[in-house]
C-alpha cells in the first residue's frame, strides 16, 4: 500500500565555489536556506539546505560544498536536469528575471504540455523550471527581493541520463510506487501520486554519450519520500527483491535514510518524511545558524573555524 507521500524527498548535488554558489540559489532563484550544517561525514565541509519555507519534502535541494573539487562530467548514469516546478502565470517573469540578471537560458519546446525554461547553475548543474498547473495553487515564499506569487515551488521533477531505461523504470514503479506516464522526445516519464510537487522523474537515452563522472556540477544522489519507517522498510525490501543492495537505515537527524544504487547507476535514497528541518530550529530562524548533530556539538568552535565564509 503506497501512501500519498510519494516522490522526490530531495535532491543532492555538488557545488564549489561557496558564496557564488549560495548567491544564486539564494538570491538569484528565491529559495530558502533552511539548513546550513555540515556533511556528518567530512565535517569540515558544508551541507547547504534549500526548500520552500520550511524545506518539506518534495522541495528540498541540498548541497554538499567541495571547494578544490575538479568539475564533474555529464553523462549516463546520471541524474542531470533538476526540474523546478513554477507557476504558468510565472514564465515571463522568470524570463525577463534571467535576462536582467544575464544568466543564460533557452526555452524549450513545450514538454508533455508543459512550457519549459533550461538555464545552468555557475558550478554547471543543468536546471530548468516547469510552468506546472498544479504549482499556481501552493503558496510561495518570497526571500524579500522576488514576490512570493512568482516563487519556484518546488520540484517538479528529475530526469536521468542513462543507458537504457527498462531496469531503472522496474524501481520506479515496484520500489517507489511511480507509473508509466508516456514517451515523448525520447523521454519516458514516470509519475508519482500524491504530490504535486517532486512527482515526475523521466528517463532519457541518448546514443553516444559518455558515463558520467562526479565532481562540482554534478547530482549526488536523488531521495524519495517514505511516510515513515515501517513504509520505508517496505521500499527496502521491495529493492532487496530486485536484487538491488541497500544499506542498512542509516540516522540523518533529518530524517532517516535507506541508500542504493539503481541498476542504471544513480545513488538513490529512500528518506522519511519526518521530523524534518524544524527538528532543531523554529521556522522563522531555519538557516540562521551552523546547526550541528549532537554528536559534533562539542567541536563546535573547531568546526565553524573551518568552514568557508557563505555571505
Ligand atoms: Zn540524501
Amino acid at each position: 500500500m503506497m501512501s500519498n507521500s510519494a516522490g522526490i524527498h530531495h535532491i543532492t548535488a555538488i557545488a564549489g565555489e561557496p558564496r557564488r554558489h549560495v548567491d544564486f540559489y539564494r538570491r538569484l532563484l528565491g529559495l530558502r536556506l533552511v539548513k546550513r550544517t555540515v556533511n556528518f561525514d567530512d565535517p569540515g565541509t558544508w551541507h547547504l539546505y534549500y526548500g520552500d519555507e520550511v524545506g518539506s519534502p518534495g522541495t528540498a535541494l541540498t548541497f554538499f560544498v567541495w571547494q578544490g573539487l575538479p568539475p564533474g562530467r555529464h553523462g549516463t548514469g546520471e541524474a542531470q536536469e533538476i526540474a523546478f516546478a513554477i507557476p504558468e502565470t510565472a514564465l515571463d517573469f522568470w524570463r525577463e528575471r534571467l535576462i536582467e540578471q544575464k544568466i543564460a537560458h533557452q526555452a524549450s519546446p513545450a514538454r508533455f504540455g508543459e512550457s519549459v525554461i533550461a538555464l545552468s547553475d555557475p558550478d554547471g548543474h543543468k536546471l530548468e523550471l516547469v510552468a506546472a498547473k498544479a504549482a499556481g495553487k501552493l503558496p510561495g515564499w518570497s526571500n524579500g527581493e522576488l514576490p512570493a506569487n512568482h516563487a519556484i515551488r518546488g520540484f517538479h521533477g528529475i530526469t536521468l541520463e542513462l543507458a537504457d531505461v527498462a531496469a531503472t523504470g522496474r524501481v520506479l514503479t515496484q520500489v517507489f510506487g511511480f507509473e508509466p506516464a508516456g514517451s515523448e522526445d525520447g523521454r519516458h516519464r514516470f509519475v508519482a501520486a500524491g504530490g504535486p510537487l517532486g512527482t515526475v522523474v523521466d528517463l532519457r537515452v541518448t546514443p553516444g554519450v559518455a558515463r558520467t563522472a562526479q565532481g562540482t556540477g554534478t547530482i549526488h544522489h536523488v531521495a524519495f519520500r517514505a511516510g515513515g519507517d515501517a513504509e520505508e522498510l517496505e521500499m527496502r525490501a521491495r529493492a532487496l527483491a530486485l536484487g538491488l543492495r541497500a544499506t542498512e537505515q542509516v540516522p540523518r537527524f533529518y530524517f532517516r535514510s535507506v541508500y542504493f544504487r539503481e541498476p542504471g547507476g544513480v545513488l538513490f535514497e529512500i528518506a522519511t518524511d519526518d521530523p524534518g528541518f524544524t527538528i532543531d530550529e523554529p521556522k522563522e530562524k531555519l538557516g540562521s545558524r551552523v546547526m550541528l548533530p549532537p554528536w559534533f556539538e562539542q567541536q563546535r568552535a573547531e568546526i565553524e573555524a573551518a568552514l568557508p565564509p557563505l555571505e
